[in-house]
């Protein structure tokens, strides 16, 4: 392999629980994509490592990187179609498309995602109970495998590889560019509405009927005890077609740096859910607010994720049917009661869409919580994992890092079936990730 495109780092996945001495390889052209590949044993595709868990490496696999593979190759305004390298981060790909009033609506909730990311995660925003995930946006797909070489893929080339790829985490080989179906989108302004509730049911509620009226539903809970728990605000965001602003953005970098003493920990949740909750019941139920923090809400709030500090924290993100949603709810309290868990956030979004193979999509109520990493809350988190199979409840594997093969056998019905799949294509098995050895994928 060339050694100038050839580093070794040691890397983390986003959640900070898992690390591994990787090495990493940035080829800028494709013959060099070519080299690489056939070079290397085991290979995994990296794009911005901004998965919670890790994903994109593992300490026996060349992670390669295509940032440099950032070009919007074809674009049809007529016929709404665009064609750009997988390298492209998701604010260059709305800089581009906004221009000319489109987008795609699935836009996960960072603008340095890449778009081969958000492709292998299957990824979806905060308007998913209306546009399901970013596979309803995807034409078309141009692949790269160390076997196979250059495959073109959609619904009459290749399909069962389309398919497998769209929320392949990275196991199908490169994705090297897309070709993406267009919307209209009205403005790039939003007017976002604010509801106040006092209970987790009482939120659910509302999100299920917000969302047959409304695209972009989520709420904001407090979890930091059980008295308040599941008090919060069903945020509504709608968009503002009074305003003709369609200016660029700045191409952002990522602002993830852990702060060296944590400081999220039971006092400072609680005190600060306290003031948020106050603040937002206080101003008006009404606020316009720009894209940028709509539709990547952590944008400039890196914060957030900088005060777990060096131990980082754990994800659960979860899908369960509104039928089961009570009964899991009032369980997962009596949990709460006895094992005292530290929740940073919790979250809940509606979802549309069909599970299939290893996708995060169904539809169902989307949980998300965001846990203090420490071994209470891993204690915790592993009762709440064996109500997974009574409740029929699908965690994610993008950002759950803890996941076990066990659990995701259980959860995850279809994933026989990928895997069966992927080593009919690829007997060698190539592309291996920390998660997919673990979850012997
Ligand atoms: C703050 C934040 C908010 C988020 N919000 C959301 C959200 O709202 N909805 C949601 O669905 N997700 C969300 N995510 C998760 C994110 O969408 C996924 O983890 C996404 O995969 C990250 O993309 P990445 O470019 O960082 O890829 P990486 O994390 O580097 O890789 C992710 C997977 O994609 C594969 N991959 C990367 N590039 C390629 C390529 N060119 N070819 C083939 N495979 C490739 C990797 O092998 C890996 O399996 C969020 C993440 C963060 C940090």
């Amino acid at each position: 392999m060339n050694e100038q495109y050839k580093k070794e780092r040691k890397t983390f996945s986003f959640d900070r629980t898992i690390s591994s001495n990787i090495i990493h390889s940035e080829p800028d052209r494709y013959k060099l994509l070519e080299n690489i590949s056939f070079k290397s044993s085991n290979i995994i595709n990296i794009g911005s490592n901004l998965s919670y868990s890790p994903l994109s490496f593992s300490s026996n696999s060349v992670s390669i990187n295509i940032k440099k593979f950032n070009r919007i190759l074809e674009f049809d305004n007529t016929e709404k179609l665009i064609t750009v390298e997988a390298g492209l981060t998701l604010i260059e790909l709305l800089n581009f498309t906004l221009r000319y009033k489109l987008w795609i609506p699935q836009i996960p909730g960072y603008p340095s995602i890449t778009v081969g990311g958000a492709i292998a995660a299957n990824s979806h925003g905060k308007s998913c109970a209306i546009h399901g995930t970013i596979r309803n946006s995807i034409k078309s797909i141009l692949l790269f495998h160390k076997k196979h070489g250059w495959m073109k893929l959609s619904e009459n080339e290749n399909k069962e590889i389309f398919d497998l790829t769209i929320g392949g985490i990275g196991l199908t080989g490169t994705i090297v560019s897309v070709t993406f179906k267009l919307l209209k989108i009205k403005s790039k302004k939003f007017i976002t509405k604010k509801i106040a509730v006092n209970t987790v049911e009482e939120c659910k509620n509302k999100i299920l009927q917000e969302s047959k009226n409304s695209t972009f539903i989520y709420s904001w809970n407090r979890a930091d005890n059980l008295k308040n728990f599941g008090r919060g605000i069903v945020y509504n965001n709608y968009m503002d077609e009074s305003s003709d602003d369609f200016e660029q953005f700045e191409v952002c970098k990522n602002n993830f740096k852990p702060f060296f003493i944590p400081l999220w920990n039971k006092y400072s949740i609680s005190f600060t859910n306290f003031i948020y909750l106050k603040l937002n019941n206080l101003t008006m139920p009404e606020k316009k607010e720009d894209f940028l923090s709509v539709i990547f809400p952590f944008y400039k709030k890196e914060n957030y994720f900088n005060f777990f500090g060096k131990k980082g924290f754990i994800e659960s993100q979860l899908l369960i049917h509104e039928s089961k949603f009570d009964s899991f709810m009032l369980e997962f309290k009596n949990l709460f009661k006895k094992y005292e868990p530290t929740i940073t956030l919790f979250s809940l979004k509606n979802m549309s869409g069909q599970q299939k193979l290893l996708r995060f999509e169904d539809n169902k109520i989307c949980i998300t919580f965001d846990y203090v990493n420490n071994s209470k809350n891993q204690l915790f988190m592993s009762k709440i994992d064996s109500l997974y199979e009574k409740y029929e409840i699908l965690p994610s594997i993008i950002k759950d890092s803890r996941l076990t093969k066990d659990i995701f056998n259980k959860s995850y019905k279809n994933s026989s079936v990928f895997i069966k799949k992927l080593r009919d294509f690829d007997k060698e098995r190539i592309y291996q990730s920390e998660i997919s050895r673990r979850l012997e994928i």
